[in-house]
């Protein structure tokens, strides 16, 4: 087939240039032989509008949101999945053939297929699932979570209005536990996930004590700097089993780059040890 058109993808955001997105899209495209280019482009807050608007004129066939315009990007879609609406963020746009903006959210479906690929015999159904965090990723994973059938998500966050706030968005199944309490319930949960930047390089840490955790329970951490949290690595002393979060990273990607660039890519070693060598 002859290409008339090299198609090209950027990740927008404020600062980029910490941004692995280009280093993983780009070993998918040399990987598999696709002509397509993925770049970082720096963008403020105020250009964000006209620069989205000149995109597909030069070529871009979508782009990838990043902070922070993860929010602000939706004022400027023309569509928005159901998901990223519920969200009330999106990270994966696609630009139709007459320049509108499709806005989706991938962040959960890269939550929840880490989860399937790294802890196969986990069952979302078993019992409740521990959040803690309120932030932007623990919308995408509350979503996901409710989605997959655990029968209620446990938000607990240091500010608790962004947790009541999940409660009015997400509805029944959502329960808030109290900041300071979080470690009394956690003899009865299915899964606890930190979405919490608590644990990241640079961060405080998280100080969560997991005597009385199911041994039952799946640990994952959003945190992927350092790989093996210190949450994982305590959970792992107490018989857990552990999901790093460095696969949410690529899992939520693989969507884009099927969509922009006509292939799903492999979510393997090959694709985290290219984030690793960095
Ligand atoms: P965010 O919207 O800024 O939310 C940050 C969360 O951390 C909030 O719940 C905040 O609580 C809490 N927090 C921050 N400092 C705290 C402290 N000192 N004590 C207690 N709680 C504290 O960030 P986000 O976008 O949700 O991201 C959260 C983490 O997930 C980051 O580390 C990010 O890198 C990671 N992440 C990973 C992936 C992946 O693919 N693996 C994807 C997305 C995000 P308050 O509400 O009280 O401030």
């Amino acid at each position: 087939m002859i290409l008339t058109k090299i198609p090209l993808v950027a990740v927008l955001g404020s600062p980029i240039a910490h941004s692995k997105s280009p280093l993983l899209h780009n070993h998918w495209l040399n990987r598999y032989g696709i002509k397509g280019c993925y770049i970082p482009v720096d963008v403020t807050s105020a250009d964000l509008n006209q620069t989205l608007r000149a995109m597909p004129k030069m070529g871009f066939v979508g782009a990838n949101i990043t902070i922070p315009h993860k929010e602000s990007v939706l004022t400027f879609a023309d569509q928005i999945s159901d998901r990223a609406a519920l969200i009330g963020a999106a990270n994966t746009l696609s630009f139709m053939d007459d320049g509108k903006i499709h806005a989706d959210n991938t962040d959960g479906v890269g939550f929840m297929e880490n989860i399937r690929q790294n802890a196969p015999d986990w069952l979302p159904q078993n019992g409740p699932a521990l959040l803690l965090g309120a932030g932007g990723a623990a919308r995408a994973v509350a979503a996901s979570l409710l989605e997959s059938g655990v029968p209620e998500v446990w938000i607990t966050n240091r500010t608790k209005v962004r947790a009541e706030q999940f409660v009015i968005d997400f509805g029944a199944r959502l329960k808030i536990i109290d900041w300071v309490n979080s470690s009394q319930v956690l003899g009865d949960v299915n899964i606890v996930i930190n979405s919490t930047s608590l644990g990241m390089v640079g961060k405080p840490p998280l100080n969560i004590n997991l005597d009385r955790l199911n041994r039952k329970a799946l640990v994952t951490d959003l945190v992927y700097t350092p790989l093996d949290t210190l949450l994982l690595k305590a959970a792992r002393n107490n018989g857990c089993d552990t999901v790093d979060g460095l696969g949410m990273l690529i899992h939520q990607a693989t969507v884009g780059f099927a969509r922009w660039f006509g292939r799903k890519p492999e979510a393997d070693q090959a694709a985290r040890n290219v984030l690793l060598s960095e």
